[in-house]
């Protein structure tokens, strides 16, 4: 298939292996910020692949993931109105928030529908003009166009029951954040392709320049992320740091203009907190004035909710390329994919699950003998 098998060629993954041990002269600390590029680490191999000394670390670039407990509970709040129709992506379902998930609210009666598209809530609203009808509007820049798409149109057409749940992140705050941390390790960043196939790579420009870290902007498949690591290495060795566009066949400096156009109409920079890592100056989405009468926070009253995190997990940390899923004492035990802890190990995106699904959590001999 093409885009896929040419970017899965063992042979050339070997020779990209080999150039980035030929240069490599010492240890260095690499985080790949999407958790598509994480699940395709994992699921690869990726990671055992590269040379000893090597290390990739994960970033925070699953938005089921980094959305913050307060904001689940308060999809939880919305969602058991009688009156609510709760629309949301299926892998929002079980998320743990403090007391249950959707799933559960689902089973006790509330009107929780999973959609593949957030305009499929418009044909809902049409159906439903006693209802009101909620979408959980998370994720990245790369979803934030479709979920502006609904307010615009909702807006347009008069579909005054329709409101949108806002808990949009932003990719270059949370790097600066991690630069900025005194634990900090990363040395240099796979930057995220599908958040810049929307937002373009221009935005940046000013990291690489403040923090004088080099950022290669990489693709999903295997060879993506390989090439995308050698780029980085060759420019650790040699002391540079630029910014490196490797998914040339999907990301361009300018992006999709149309596209942001409409983000802009839609939505304004807020300050935004991350599950795990807290919160980050300018580092979401807020809908502007314009759309208030579709902002769920605002229509449902659930501004202040009291949270609790679970004890056990560390998920902040693995977010943050300090530490990995295998450090965390709950991996495997207390928190798998059935019964999750935090919300790393939900998402098929998140560090905890992908390293669940691909048998990180059993000993080496018994991964052989599962293969
Ligand atoms: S394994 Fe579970 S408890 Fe541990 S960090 Fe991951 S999500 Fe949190």
């Amino acid at each position: 298939m093409k885009y896929v098998d040419e970017y899965r060629n063992h042979k050339v993954a070997k020779k990209v292996v080999d150039e980035i041990r030929r240069i490599q002269t010492r240890p260095w600390v690499i985080m790949e910020v999407c958790g598509g590029q994480t699940h395709s680490i994992v699921k690869h191999g990726l990671d055992y692949l590269l040379p000893e000394g090597i290390e990739l670390v994960h970033g925070p670039g699953c938005p089921v993931c980094v959305t913050s407990l307060e904001m689940i509970d308060k999809a939880h709040a919305i969602a058991r109105h009688p009156d609510v129709i709760f629309c949301s992506f299926g892998d929002m379902l079980r998320v743990p928030g403090s007391q249950a998930d959707l799933f559960t609210l689902k089973s006790q009666g509330a009107d929780v529908r999973v959609v593949y598209s957030p305009l499929d809530c418009l044909k809902i609203a049409r159906a439903n003009p006693e209802k009101k009808i909620v979408f959980f509007a998370i994720g990245f820049e790369t979803t934030a166009p479709a979920n502006a798409m609904l307010v615009w149109r909702a807006k347009n057409e008069g579909l005054k029951n329709v409101s949108i749940l806002v808990s949009h992140v932003l990719v270059p705050p949370s790097i600066a954040a991690i630069l900025q941390s005194p634990q900090n390790r990363v040395q240099a960043f796979l930057g995220p392709g599908h958040v810049c196939a929307i937002m373009g790579y221009r935005e940046y420009e000013p990291l690489v320049a403040r923090y004088k870290v080099p950022i290669v902007i990489t693709g999903f498949e295997p060879l993506d992320l390989l090439e995308g690591t050698l780029y980085t290495v060759r420019q650790l060795e040699s002391g540079r740091a630029d910014l490196e566009n490797q998914y040339v066949r999907a990301v361009n400096r300018e992006g999709n203009k149309p596209a942001q156009k409409l983000i802009w109409q839609v939505f304004d920079i807020c300050d935004r907190k991350w599950r795990g890592v807290g919160s980050i100056p300018k580092s979401g989405y807020k809908l502007r004035y314009e759309f208030r009468d579709h902002d769920a926070e605002r229509l449902f009253e659930v501004e202040e909710i009291d949270t609790k995190e679970s004890q056990l997990c560390i998920s902040g940390q693995i977010l943050r390329g300090i530490k990995k899923p295998h450090d965390c004492p709950a991996f495997g035990k207390e928190c798998t994919p059935q019964q999750p802890l935090g919300a790393t190990m939900v998402s098929a995106e998140g560090a905890c699950a992908a390293y669940y699904a691909y048998g990180r959590h059993l000993k080496r001999e018994d991964l052989v003998q599962v293969a």
